[in-house]
């Protein structure tokens, strides 16, 4: 296979660590606990613990689907950790985190797709930290949108985000199992059930797509109700994964972020290294990032 093209200079970044990234480091360890930062090498690490934002998945590392981009495994997934809500919860507080966001893999396994265990996360996590904010970045739940929806709106997150991360034309073959209409009707239809509550989307960019695919998906965001989007540049996990297409340009990305806030988004982070968690805590308070 060919070699994975040298990413240009916008993409590399330095590994900061101060005091604040080991404290958070040495209690994820004490917990026994994988932060998805650590595990995805997530470049944005050191800016994200020293501002006392994690990003944690649940509900195991085993995902039903296979997104070619994607690096977690796939296959017949574990059975639910009861205990997980509680000491997931614990862990957050015994590490003072502020802004915490909590995603999973896919569990079409389940017959609520896993909503209840999101439920109960955000339960328990709020009963032991109140200031906490808590997002949640869910999967489709396809074809169990109604009692997902039920199920997340009576114990609602602080962001309700769930990731488009391509356009349409692109679906088939980047998010095999998924659906361009049906996600951006979940997010709608948590705005419907829960108005005050922030709904946010995310794009990864490179993987194919075209500069005008890009604003139409953000029209559609905004015509689905949608808060705060995210648009971030996509990195091949290894040789086996998607291939990049191309790397979009810091000015691109700055064009797009003009774009989307022309179209009402409240909130917007767009630039190469712009994760969908990057900055989750300024994005929510409506800080300029990206
Ligand atoms: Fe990865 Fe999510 Fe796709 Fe599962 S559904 S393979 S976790 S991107
Ligand atoms: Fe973690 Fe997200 Fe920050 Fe990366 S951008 S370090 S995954 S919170």
């Amino acid at each position: 296979k060919d070699a994975m093209p040298r990413k240009p200079e916008w993409l590399r970044v330095r590994m900061g660590s101060n005091t604040e990234v080991k404290r958070i480091k040495a209690k994820l360890r004490e917990h026994k606990l994988a932060s998805v930062c650590e595990e995805a090498s997530c470049p944005n690490l050191g800016e994200c613990f020293s501002h006392g934002t994690a990003t944690f998945m649940i509900m195991g590392d085993i995902c039903t689907r296979r997104c070619p981009f994607c690096d977690v495994a796939h296959g017949r997934p574990n059975a639910l950790a009861e205990d997980e809500p509680r000491e997931l919860a614990e862990a957050i507080t015994d590490m003072g985190l502020k802004y915490v966001v909590i995603t999973s893999v896919d569990r079409d396994d389940l017959r609520d797709g896993g909503a209840q265990h999101f439920a109960n996360c955000i339960r328990e996590t709020r009963e032991r930290s109140a200031s906490i904010q808590i997002e949640t970045l869910v999967p489709d739940f396809r074809g169990r949108m109604d009692i997902a929806l039920e199920i997340l709106s009576q114990t609602p997150p602080d962001v309700f985000n769930h990731n488009l991360e391509t356009v349409p034309r692109l679906y088939r073959q980047v998010r095999p199992g998924a659906d361009y209409a049906w996600s951006l009707e979940l997010l709608k239809g948590f705005k419907a059930l829960r108005p005050e509550i922030r709904t946010k989307s995310g794009l990864m960019v490179g993987v194919g797509e075209t500069n005008e695919e890009i604003v139409e998906v953000l029209k559609d965001l905004r015509a689905h109700n949608v808060d705060m989007v995210t648009i971030g540049q996509y990195l091949q996990p290894s040789r086996d994964h998607l291939p990049v297409d191309r790397f979009v340009t810091p000015d691109e990305f700055a064009e797009f972020e003009r774009v989307a806030r022309e179209l009402g988004f409240s909130h917007v982070a767009s630039g190469p290294l712009v994760r969908s968690s990057y900055h989750a805590d300024l994005q929510a308070k409506g800080e300029k990032v990206g």
